[in-house]
């Protein structure tokens, strides 16, 4: 694939960029690793354990102070290179709590990262200084329960949170819809001037795409609502018809946000199960 991997791109003056060649259906070109800061720098996302990333991001460094190595989630394509990156540039790791699901039942999920440990946990609203600058956390649960955006100099880092490219995977347990939507408008009582997603292009209409977002998913909502409004449905015949012409590669993340829908509606009272087949209360 033709990117610009293990390359410096200065986005704006005090912010750069660097892809990782972790290229996948879920990370489209890979994670963008983001440095913020000029005379002192911080990492947002230091993204996989990828020598080749890692020693990019060193150079990109170039000796400078690093005053936080900064992870918005602790997804395995977000966190790992948290760890040896600290290591070489003596550099604290700042930022979302460490969470870790089960390998094994109800709450399993191998997408996380169990080696995640932070040496300080930002709060919603917790800020530390970068180059001058505060960096701010901003809580967006929803894609992950432990999800942050970091706001610096009027740019907002948004994670998997709003990317560029895609809609977010909002996958239960962990994810859960109802929250992923209070976290889309939260953002939109925000005037960040710019998104900086750890996946696919800038965002530069934040408010209008975040506006869009949520329509979305109040469209879908109102979709799989029609479809077990008919009759009883399990998963795979929502997907199926909601999903026409989905990439084969996507259909479990797409029973996976299908679920999320269902149990936001169950909770709301609108729908119920019947051990596995959904239908309209
Ligand atoms: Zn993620």
């Amino acid at each position: 694939m033709d990117a610009p991997y293990s390359k410096l791109e200065q986005l704006e003056p005090g912010i750069a960029r660097v892809l990782a060649r972790n290229p996948s259906a879920f990370t489209y070109y890979g994670t963008q690793s983001y440095l913020i800061g000029m005379e002192e720098v911080a990492v947002i996302d230091p993204g996989p354990d990828l020598p080749a990333h890692i020693d990019a991001l060193n150079e990109a460094i170039a000796g400078r102070p690093v005053a936080a190595i900064m992870c918005t989630h602790t997804h395995r394509d977000h966190s790992p290179a948290a760890r040896p990156l600290a290591e070489r540039t003596r550099a604290p790791i700042i930022g979302c709590v460490p969470l870790a699901l089960e390998t094994v039942g109800p709450r399993a999920d191998a997408s996380f990262d169990g080696d995640y440990v932070a040496d300080r946990v930002l709060e919603d609203g917790g800020s530390m200084a970068v180059d001058g600058e505060l960096v701010t956390a901003v809580a967006t649960p929803g894609h992950t329960s432990n999800h942050l955006c970091f706001a610096y100099r009027g740019a907002l880092f948004s994670g998997d949170h709003v990317m560029g490219w895609s809609t977010t995977v909002v996958v239960p347990p962990d994810g859960d819809m109802a929250a992923y939507i209070a976290s889309l408008e939260k953002l939109r009582q925000r005037d960040d001037r710019i998104y900086y997603p750890a996946h696919g292009p800038a965002v530069t209409n934040p408010q209008q795409y975040v506006r869009h977002l949520v329509g979305h998913r109040m469209q879908r909502e109102k979709q799989i609502l029609g479809l077990v409004g008919q009759r009883e449905r399990e998963i795979p015949d929502i997907v199926a018809n909601a999903y026409p012409a989905l990439d084969p590669r996507l259909t479990i993340a797409a029973g996976g946000s299908v679920l999320a829908h269902l149990l936001d509606l169950e909770r709301r009272g609108l729908v119920e199960r019947r051990g596995e087949a959904w239908k309209a209360a």
